[in-house]
């Protein structure tokens, strides 16, 4: 039980910050005037929640019925960090943080000019992140689908780990801090080398076993569901192929 089911929330006059961290029993947000804050998280028999332009800040953190956020016009920081069930989020323009980790349904980041933050680790849908020119911090972490990392004018910090698709990261001018880690693909890494050493090894062995130019494009796949789940290690495993023919 929390204050919505107690009807208490009708009590208060000029309520400014709505919690109801946890009740599952929750279907409906009420629409209240003026709300600034919402706290919602946990809240799982929730399927939306209501367009109040008051609102600031969102905190919805494993709603995971949760369908859509509305285009809350004056929102600036929304966690809607697993909400499994959301597809999407609206571009709205006064969003400056953005924290959606592990939302496994959704397929793309919001273009918003002036965004700052975004923290969109474990979304495996997600294939690419708009250059938004103010962005100063990008956790994209274990995206991955993830194939290209744009050249943010702004960025300051990247964390891009256990992103497999990655292929290259950008020469970012300002940044201070970046962690590529176990991204098999990218060149700049120690364990570049070794991969590919084992993808060559793994080509020669299917080339000798598939031999004939019609299964030329099997051996590539194979090796490529094996080393890279992503898309863009296709191309790098065609050039070597090519190379030990
Ligand atoms: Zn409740």
């Amino acid at each position: 039980m929390c204050i919505i089911c107690t009807g208490e929330y009708k009590t208060i006059e000029n309520l400014a910050n709505l919690d109801c961290l946890g009740c599952t029993r929750v279907t409906e947000i009420p629409f209240i005037h003026g709300l600034k804050t919402l706290i919602c998280s946990g809240c799982t028999s929730l399927t939306k929640i209501p367009n109040i332009p008051s609102l600031q800040t969102v905190i919805c953190f494993n709603c995971t019925s949760l369908t859509e956020i509305p285009m809350i016009c004056e929102l600036e920081y929304l966690n809607c960090s697993r909400c499994t069930s959301l597809t999407e989020i609206p571009p709205i323009p006064s969003l400056r943080c953005l924290n959606c980790f592990g939302c496994t349904s959704l397929t793309e980041i919001p273009n918003i000019l002036e965004m700052k933050e975004i923290y969109c680790t474990d979304c495996p849908g997600i294939k690419k992140i708009p250059n938004i020119p103010t962005l100063q911090y990008l956790n994209c972490s274990r995206c991955t689908s993830l194939t290209e990392i744009p050249n943010f004018p702004s960025l300051q910090v990247l964390y891009c780990y256990e992103c497999t698709s990655l292929t290259e990261i950008p020469n970012i001018p300002g940044l201070k801090s970046l962690n590529c880690s176990y991204c098999p693909w990218i060149s700049q890494n120690s364990e570049f080398g070794e991969n590919l050493k084992k993808l060559i090894f793994l080509q020669k062995k299917l080339r000798r076993r598939y031999i004939g130019k019609k299964l030329e494009a099997l051996y590539l796949q194979i090796s490529e569901i094996y080393y890279s789940p992503g898309c863009k290690g296709y191309e790098l495993a065609k050039r070597s192929f090519h190379s030990i023919l």
